[in-house]
């Protein structure tokens, strides 16, 4: 059996359930339903406004945005779901940080929901380093159903590679 790489680390019946849906080929179709909305969020200009909004909203005295672009080298496995690079530069003598912000670009296609669950988490990342009990306190001050948004978007990752590893989609339609 095929190890569910986006959810190893929940517990045995809830993976057992996934396997189910995929089986009977309708967790596509769930998270449809519940994940209809598309964004506009198209490209990096875009995606820094986007970003640059949430943080005036929730965050503001945290250190300045840098780069936020989407990068589609990302492994959003690998990279706990985004990355966040702490960039150190002296400015006029001044040691003054800024972040950089990158977004795997599967984000780009996915529904708005799990977009903004992203940013929330790359944008907690500018307080908190670790996944510790204050950076999911503010994740869910941005956006109070982040632990169902990350356990869906976990299923919207296993879907993509089922549906990969079926073969080539039907064509979308037109939006
Ligand atoms: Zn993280």
């Amino acid at each position: 059996m095929q190890p569910l790489k986006y959810l190893t680390g929940y517990p045995p019946h809830v993976q057992a359930r996934v396997r189910e849906l995929l089986a009977e080929g309708r967790l596509g179709a769930v998270l449809a339903d519940r994940y209809g909305e598309r964004h506009a969020v198209r490209n990096d200009g875009q995606l820094y406004a986007y970003v640059q909004a949430l943080k005036e909203r929730y965050m503001r005295k945290a250190v300045p945005l840098g780069k936020v672009l989407y990068d589609g080298k990302l492994q959003v496995v690998k990279h706990a779901l985004g990355t966040h690079t702490a960039i150190s530069r002296v400015q006029g003598g001044k040691l003054k940080a800024s972040r950089e912000i990158r977004i795997a670009s599967v984000f780009r296609d996915a529904p708005a929901e799990f977009l903004k669950m992203i940013v929330v988490h790359e944008l907690a990342h500018l307080k908190q380093a670790e996944h510790d009990k204050a950076f999911y306190q503010l994740c869910t001050h941005m956006a109070p159903d982040y632990h169902q948004l990350e356990f869906d978007l976990r299923l919207y990752l296993t879907q993509l590679d089922a549906a990969k590893a079926a073969g080539p989609a039907p064509p979308p339609p037109p939006a």
